[in-house]
């Protein structure tokens, strides 16, 4: 007997679910692509997706998944031996300033470490320390999906005014737009990076880098600007078409719409409340099982957790058990705990994540709550009693206050 078999869930952070609208918007035939409806959606894609990260710029698109979209918008805007900031929460910030170092920047690391958000006093600190202003670029995640961390952009914005810096601020947005709350504009992002498999619930293979004027300024002489990686003419709705560079990622493309179409039809508002109730509903489930044992929310005050991912300690080696129980009996797969190593846990066994971004609402929630509740009890790991009852009652409570 399998208790696993059934629709299977893939609680991860990436690739998210991909709604079944959208599924079958790319079951097609391969479509025109030198006329017709294929040209003619590439403008609304570009409005579409620039109203979701809430900026009057430019919105380009690339055959890549995130880490395409990294270099993309790093080959736009460094030039060998420039100065990058990096606010690293987690492992994506890192990521990112790898692909940066490899691309020629000197990058000069603050590490927040795996539970804090960015620290706006050392922001300021480092900002202070530079008055020849050698820094050309300040990066951050939104959302590091590797402790769940949310930062706080328009305070890193606000910083680099209050020290007069003019270096460029760079958002990686992959793992939050769509989820998290975000405005390119009003926060003051000059650059912001996003990929379609996350919030935006396509399969992988669509990346996005988003810039501003001044951005695009610095683009003029930046030194490093190849022939694929170049945003200008991805920039441009008419020119998309023609510069793809080869082929036009033709179903993706019509994924994409339908993934628009989505969120436009619930309203980005009503999507991003929904990611908070979820969020709201699993944390509350969380403080339950914590109160009678080990189990711990990475990230303590709810103000800095994200509503896109959740990761959670248990210990090693229970949380990869864990997993693999909630695997092997209920159809639903957590994500791994990723860079969160421990002395004598070097695979992170003592972690794992939910993903709950995109395409998920109340009942797949308390489904993978309910399938970790049973897990703990079937396993013997001590947990607080009522952990479902908790998520329940934020779930009514919000649909009464609706
Ligand atoms: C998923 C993710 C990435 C990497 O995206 P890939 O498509 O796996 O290359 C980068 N940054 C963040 C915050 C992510 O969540």
């Amino acid at each position: 007997m399998s208790l696993s078999n059934g629709r299977q869930y893939l609680a991860i952070p990436g690739p998210s679910v991909v709604p079944d609208r959208v599924l079958n918007a790319m079951h097609r035939a391969s479509p025109n692509i030198y006329e017709g409806e294929l040209v003619e959606m590439m403008p609304g894609l570009i409005t579409g997706l620039k109203s979701i990260a809430r900026t009057r710029h430019h919105c380009a698109i690339y055959i890549s998944n995130g880490h395409g979209a990294w270099e993309a918008a790093l080959a736009n805007v460094i030039s060998d031996g420039d100065r990058v900031l990096v606010l690293a929460t987690g492992r994506f910030a890192l990521g990112w300033s790898e692909v940066a170092t490899r691309m020629g920047a000197v990058c000069e690391i603050i590490d927040h470490g795996r539970q804090a958000p960015v620290n706006m006093g050392k922001l300021a600190a480092a900002l202070a320390a530079d008055p020849d202003h050698r820094i050309k670029a300040v990066m951050a995640v939104q959302t590091d999906t590797s402790t769940s961390v949310r930062n706080d952009v328009a305070a890193m914005r606000a910083t680099l005014d209050a020290a007069g810096h003019p270096a460029l601020l760079m958002i990686d947005c992959i793992a939050s737009l769509a989820c998290d709350d975000f405005h390119m504009d009003d926060w003051g992002v000059d650059v912001m990076v996003a990929a379609c498999q996350k919030g935006l619930m396509v399969p992988p293979g669509l990346g996005f880098v988003f810039f501003n004027d001044r951005a695009d300024r610095v683009r003029e002489t930046a030194g490093r600007v190849t022939h694929y990686w170049d945003w200008r003419p991805r920039g441009s709705a008419d020119e998309l078409w023609q510069y793809f560079d080869g082929t036009a990622p033709t179903h993706h493309l019509y994924g994409l719409r339908e993934s628009l179409a989505m969120i436009d039809e619930e309203g980005l508002d009503n999507v991003l409340s929904r990611h908070a109730t979820l969020s709201r509903m699993i944390w509350a489930a969380f403080d339950v099982w914590g109160q009678g044992g080990p189990m711990q929310l990475n990230i303590s005050d709810p103000a800095l957790r994200s509503h896109a991912v959740t990761a959670a300690r248990l210990g090693a080696p229970h949380g990869k058990a864990l997993r693999d129980w909630v695997t092997a009996n209920t159809g639903v797969t957590l994500g791994i705990g990723l860079g969160m190593i421990e002395p004598g846990d070097p695979l992170a066994t003592g972690y794992f994540r939910i993903g709950h971004m995109g395409h998920v609402n109340a009942h797949m929630v308390l489904g993978v709550l309910a399938s970790i509740d049973a897990g703990l009890k079937s396993m013997d790991i001590p947990h607080g009693r009522g952990a479902l009852d908790a998520a329940a009652e934020i779930c009514a409570e919000a649909v009464r206050k609706r």
